[in-house]
């Protein structure tokens, strides 16, 4: 075997290293899969079936190729979490959701960003210049997610709500 001259394994080394560091490699963005964004802990207690139709499953792709990923693209290493996704009817009325909740249509999900607030994360959405259809903020007391939606339906409206402790939503 040939000797490598010593400059060889400097830079070797130094790859190597740089490899294990993470240098100079993009983060792997993170993947919001379909299961994931259906995954509900209701319908598991409950044996219920949440798996989304196909209108429903291409609305949520639209919400993820649109706002989720390019968000979480925005927020780095700071994981998106989603706290409820899809839901089926009887997921919805299970949980106490409204009924025509955009949640059953595939348009909307809650999330959630540890070390964030809900209204600091609602600014972050606003300010990045997203297209969304409605942020809505909820009070520690009502959950302390962020409601994140979005249509392809008609024009997204860019409309920021609050969900205060006392109830009802309020317009910011
Ligand atoms: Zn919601």
């Amino acid at each position: 075997m040939t000797r490598l001259p010593a400059w060889l394994w400097v830079a070797l080394g130094a790859s190597a290293l740089a490899l294990a560091l993470g240098l100079g490699r993009k983060r792997i963005p993170r993947a919001f899969t379909l299961a994931e964004l259906s995954k509900s802990g209701t319908a598991q207690r409950l044996g219920l079936d949440n798996t989304p139709p196909p209108g429903a499953a291409e609305a949520m792709r639209a919400l993820v190729d649109n706002v989720l990923a390019p968000l979480q693209e925005l927020l780095g290493s700071r994981d998106i979490q989603i706290t409820s996704g899809y839901r089926s009817e009887a997921v919805n009325r299970a949980v106490g959701g409204v009924s025509g909740s955009h949640h059953v249509s595939g348009e909307s999900f809650d999330i959630k960003v540890p070390g964030m607030g809900a209204k600091e994360l609602a600014a972050f959405i606003t300010s990045s210049g997203l297209p969304f259809d409605q942020v809505i903020w909820y009070a520690p007391a009502r959950g302390g997610h962020v409601h994140l939606s979005y249509t392809q339906r008609r024009n997204n409206r860019r409309a920021t709500l609050y969900a205060p402790a006392s109830g009802g939503y309020r317009t910011v």
